[in-house]
């Protein structure tokens, strides 16, 4: 995996550590505002059903001890029953029916039957509607007997809302039965809020609901949970969450009485929560452009936090091709500060190290020079001995000459011989000159033409027959003659050296065109390299020769010559079968 920049590290730094802080927290903040929310909603529907409960209990109490105390009165006084039943109920005007039904032996049977034509008449129903309904949902009067009391939902379709209380009189000799408008109990479960609220009967059918209709419809709600909990008798009151009818409801439920009916206050936990909801998605969409913007910021802070390192990089890599003492400006913080003033005093440092190297390489080259230039001695006294010995004979010949024509000719012959001495040495004194390296247009045969010279005589005596095959259409070079001609004195004089002991001593100069290179190559007749000496041959120091002998320089000076000029120096060697130079120098381009 390639490693992230600095940047792109602080930037998804900055944007984990905030998205989860802000993550955390919402789903903290959303966590505890939902459970308060929930305790709160079970709490309010706890208190309304509660109450509801209380108010159904008082209402229904009510009516049932009228209902008693009617019971009892028929009994003994049966003939006015009608005129006890209005005077008795004039402030109730839900009431609009009444009947007594006695209970002997043979049975339940009705005694009197009261139904209030004046409240009928008002409310716009038929007597007939009371009857009907009476038939549709007839008394169970064997379930009253054995509660005592029984509240139903006796309502005709398709608009009449009708309750129905039956009672059981305190000897048990008669149940009195009235049928009510549902008004006062239906306002109770009316609360208008999120809240729903509803009465069941002792089986489980709705007795009071909002929506009239369900009422209407006699609807069972006897398979919710809430109102399973209610009628299974186990706890008065209570709360539940629970699927009803395909959504999630929070409800609390309320018994009335023994049985006698339960209330449940409800819920649906999708309203509970859509503020919850709605707050913790904004929330969500807030913090998601807080982290956007963090992260714009994230990006501008570190682009100018690493602009300075970016800088440093580039200085880096300008220095590290070469270009020594160029610095960065330091600024920034006091890190990287510090980080640019070390940079500028390395790359200071540099150049002194580079001038530094640069002299005592010179200095290298210049001793080896030198040592060469001592190998050279010999070879060098001979060639110009030759035009000392002409000029000394030609002198002495002048002096004894009869005319002037003749001591003329012999005075152009001295200053030929004094020429060529003269040639020889300059040649000598430019080779032992102090190393420059001012590069020159060049041409590669002439320049180890001129090395030739300096040699020629020296491997002459060292029986060593020197070739020279040099091509044509060479590019020129851009080099410096003086440590070229060095280069090739040194391998010349090593092969010399190399062949003493072998009986054929050959070393040929050969050039040629490598594409965009002059190639040079010195090939001798000696001993070749063994491996173990090829694998030091360019190293300083190196040698196999006596002390006094080698100074183990002369290759690893030659190879930086060569090096300087942008070209290679390299050596091959079959042991037994000579050893061959080869020099590479890049074409001048024109
Ligand atoms: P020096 O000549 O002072 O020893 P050089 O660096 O010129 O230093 O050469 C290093 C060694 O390379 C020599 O000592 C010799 O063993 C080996 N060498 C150089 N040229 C040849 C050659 N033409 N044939 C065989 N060995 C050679």
């Amino acid at each position: 995996m390639t490693r992230l920049s600095i940047r792109a590290q602080v930037v998804l730094l900055i944007s984990l550590l905030l998205t989860a802080a802000m993550a955390l927290y919402l789903t903290l903040a959303t966590r505890i505002v939902t459970r308060d929310k929930e305790a709160t909603v079970y709490d309010v529907n706890a208190l309304v059903a509660g109450a509801v409960a209380d108010q159904v209990e008082t209402t229904v109490d009510g009516f049932t001890d009228k209902l008693r105390y009617f019971g009892q009165e028929y009994a003994s006084t049966p003939g006015d029953a009608e005129r006890r039943a209005k005077s008795l109920f004039s402030a109730d005007d839900e009431v609009l029916s009444l009947e007594v039904d006695t209970v002997s032996e043979a049975g339940v049977e009705r005694a009197f039957l009261f139904v209030d034509a004046d409240r009928l008449s008002t409310l716009n129903i038929e007597r007939e509607d009371i009857l009907l309904a009476r038939k549709q949902t007839p008394v169970p009067f064997d379930v009253v007997r054995k509660s005592g009391v029984l509240l139903q939902n006796a309502s005709l379709a398709p608009d009449l809302a009708l309750l129905r209380l039956s009672v059981v009189t305190a000897d048990g000799k008669a149940i009195i039965t009235a049928d009510l408008r549902p008004e006062r109990l239906l306002r109770t479960v009316n609360t208008g809020s999120v809240t729903r609220v509803f009465l069941v009967d002792a089986i489980g059918r709705v007795l009071a609901h909002r929506d009239a209709s369900k009422v209407i419809a006699h609807e069972d709600f006897s398979g919710l949970t809430p109102v399973k909990s209610a009628l299974s008798g186990k706890a008065a009151r209570g709360a539940e969450q629970y699927d009803g009818e395909g959504e999630q409801r929070l409800a609390s439920y309320a018994r009335v009485g023994q049985g006698l009916a339960a209330v449940v206050a409800e819920v649906p936990v999708a309203e509970v929560f859509g503020a919850t909801r709605e707050l913790s998605s904004r929330s969500f969409l807030f913090a998601a452009g807080i982290v956007a913007l963090a992260l714009v910021l994230a990006v501008f802070l570190s682009r100018a936090l690493t602009a300075p390192l970016r800088r440093l990089s580039d200085t880096m890599a300008v220095i590290s091709k070469g270009e020594y003492g160029v610095e960065v400006p330091v600024e920034g913080a006091p890190e990287i500060r510090s980080v640019g003033t070390a940079l500028n005093e390395m790359s200071r440092e540099l150049i002194r190290r580079s001038d530094d190297l640069q002299r005592a390489h010179n200095n290298l080259v210049q001793s080896e020079k030198l040592s060469a230039v001592g190998e050279l001695a010999a070879s060098v006294a001979h060639e110009v001995k030759n035009p000392m010995v002409g000029i000394l004979g030609f002198a002495q010949l002048g002096k004894e000459a009869d005319t002037m024509v003749e001591a003329k000719e012999y005075f152009g012959l001295i200053e030929s011989d004094t020429q060529r001495a003269n040639k020889i040495l300059q040649n000598l004194l430019e080779f032992a000159r102090p190393p420059e390296m001012e590069m020159e247009p060049l041409v590669v045969n002439e320049v180890l033409q001129g090395a030739l010279t300096l040699c020629r005589h020296q491997l002459q005596m060292q029986g060593v027959k020197v070739e020279t095959a040099f091509g044509d259409g060479l590019g020129g070079i851009l080099g410096n003659n003086n440590q070229l001609r060095q280069v090739l004195l040194n391998l010349m004089m090593n092969a010399g050296q190399a062949m003493a002991e072998s009986p054929t001593k050959r070393v040929t100069v050969a050039t040629a065109a490598d594409g965009d290179f002059v190639k040079v190559l010195v090939s001798d007749t000696g001993p070749g390299i063994p491996p173990e000496v090829m694998q030091n041959l360019f190293k300083p120091f190196f040698t196999t020769k006596r002390r006094g002998l080698g100074t183990g320089l002369g290759l690893s000076v030659s190879r930086s010559i060569i090096e300087a000029h942008r070209g290679t120096l390299t050596a091959e060697s079959t042991v037994g079968q000579g050893a061959t130079f080869i020099m590479r120098l890049p074409v001048k381009k024109s």
